[in-house]
C-alpha cells in the first residue's frame, strides 16, 4: 500500500506525526505500507513549521510544494496545481489528509479527480458556521472522502446524517492526543517561565487567530483589554500567531500583565498550558488538549466543531463580547469552573488503530 500524507499548517504537523510513527512501526513489523510526506508550504514561517518537525521527530517532507501566502482562492488553486503534478509523478493508492485547513480540501479534490482514494483523519466535525473557512474545508473534504476516521461518535453522526455509509466511518479517536501523550514527558519550560518567575496556576495563556476575532483591530483590542482587566492582575502569556501579529502592533496595547511572545514550539507551549490557571483561545486543537490536561478553557467563539470539549471536557463557549468574557473570568476566579473528563478513545493509540485499519484496505 502506497500512501501520500498531506501536511500544510501547524495543527496538521501535530496530527500527522503519530500517523507517520505508526506507519514506521508497521513497516518494522513487516507490513507492506509506504508513505510519501508532502508539505504544501501553507505555513512557511519556521516557528509555525520547522520547529514541529524537529520537536515531534517528523521526517523531512519528501517534497515541499511551497504554496504559502495568497487569498483563500489563490492558495487553494496553487496547492491544487502543484499537488496534481506531484501525485501524477508519484502515484499513491491512498492520499491521507488531516484536519480542516486549505491544504486538506485542495489535496483531497486533486486526489479524487485522479481517481485516488482519500482517507480523512478528523472527519465529520462541524461547527455549522459557514463564515469559517475551515467549515467549508471540512464539508468539501468529507463530500469526497472514501474513508472517514473520527474523533468522536458525534462526528460520525454528522457524517451519517450527510448520507455517508456506516461502513466507511471508523471511530478511532484523536491523533492530536496521541501526540500530546507521546510528548508529555518532554514538555519543557519556555524562557518566559524563568524570566517572569512564573508559578503553577498563577498565569493565563492566550491564543487568538480566527479571522472573526483578529481581523478587525477595534474588536481585537476590546477582547484583549477585557481579558487584561479581568484576570486579577495575573500575567497573560500571549504567543502571537503571525496573522494576529500583523494587526496587534498598531493597537497600542500596553499593560503590565501583557506578555507577548513569538509562536512557541509544541513542547514549551504545552508545558505552559498544562501549568496554567486557564487557557483563553479561539483555537480548536487547544480545546482538546486543555480537556485532556483538565485545565479550564475559555473559547472566544459562539460555536465549536468539537462539542465534546464542552460537554465532557473543561471547555466553555464564552463568545467574544466583553460582558461574556468578564462573566466567564469571574466564574474562573470564584473557583466555579467545571471539572471535565476525557472523551472515549482519546488514549494515545489512535494512529495505530488508523494504520491497522488502512492495512485492512489492502485485502
Ligand atoms: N501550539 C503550539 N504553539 C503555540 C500555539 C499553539 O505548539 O504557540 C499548538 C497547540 O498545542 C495545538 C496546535 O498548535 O496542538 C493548535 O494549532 P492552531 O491553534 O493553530 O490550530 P487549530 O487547532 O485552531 O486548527
Amino acid at each position: 500500500m502506497k500512501t501520500t500524507i498531506i501536511a500544510g499548517a501547524r495543527p496538521n504537523f501535530i496530527k500527522v506525526a503519530p500517523v507517520i510513527h505508526a506507519i514506521k512501526k508497521a513497516q518494522q513489523n513487516g507490513e507492506k505500507i509506504a508513505y510519501r510526506l508532502v508539505h504544501t508550504g501553507q505555513h512557511y514561517d519556521p516557528k509555525m513549521s520547522d520547529t514541529f518537525f524537529i520537536e515531534l521527530n517528523i521526517p523531512q517532507p519528501d517534497i515541499n510544494l511551497e504554496c504559502g501566502g495568497g487569498t483563500q482562492a489563490e492558495q487553494t488553486a496553487a496547492i491544487m496545481i502543484a499537488f496534481e503534478k506531484e501525485l501524477v509523478a508519484n502515484p499513491a493508492d491512498l492520499v491521507i489528509v488531516v484536519g480542516d485547513v486549505t491544504s486538506t480540501m485542495a489535496c483531497s479534490i486533486v486526489a479524487k479527480k485522479l481517481n485516488t482514494k482519500v482517507a480523512h483523519i478528523e472527519a465529520g466535525i462541524r461547527s455549522f458556521d459557514l463564515s469559517m473557512p475551515e467549515e467549508i474545508n471540512r464539508m468539501v473534504t468529507d463530500s469526497i472522502t472514501d474513508y472517514f476516521f473520527t474523533t468522536t461518535k458525534w462526528a460520525g453522526g454528522n457524517l451519517l446524517k450527510a448520507g455517508v455509509e456506516q461502513t466507511r466511518i471508523f471511530f478511532t479517536g484523536n491523533v492530536m492526543i496521541d501526540t500530546l501523550m507521546a510528548n508529555q514527558h518532554k514538555f519543557r519550560e519556555p524562557a518566559i517561565w524563568a524570566k517572569l518567575k512564573l508559578e503553577k496556576k498563577q498565569f493565563v495563556v492566550l491564543t487568538l487567530h480566527r479571522p472573526a476575532n483578529v481581523d478587525e483591530p477595534g474588536k481585537l483590542k476590546e477582547i484583549i483589554e477585557t481579558i487584561l482587566n479581568n484576570v486579577n492582575g495575573l500575567p497573560v502569556i500571549f504567543p502571537i500567531h503571525p496573522r494576529t501579529a500583523k494587526i496587534f502592533t498598531d493597537l497600542g496595547i500596553e499593560a503590565e500583565n501583557m506578555h507577548l511572545v513569538d509562536p512557541m514550539g509544541y513542547l514549551e507551549f504545552n508545558f505552559l498550558v498544562s501549568n496554567s490557571k486557564a487557557v483563553i483561545t479561539d483555537s480548536g486543537g487547544i480545546t482538546e488538549e486543555a480537556t485532556v490536561f483538565g485545565i479550564p478553557c475559555l473559547t472566544l467563539r459562539d460555536n465549536t466543531e468539537r462539542p465534546e470539549t464542552c460537554e465532557i471536557g473543561t471547555n466553555e463557549l464564552v463568545g467574544a463580547q466583553p460582558v461574556k468574557i468578564k462573566m466567564a473570568l469571574e466564574k474562573l476566579f470564584n473557583g466555579n469552573w467545571k471539572k471535565g473528563t476525557i472523551p472515549a478513545l482519546w488514549d494515545g493509540n489512535t494512529a495505530e488503530r488508523i494504520v491497522e485499519r488502512i492495512l485492512s484496505f489492502n485485502g
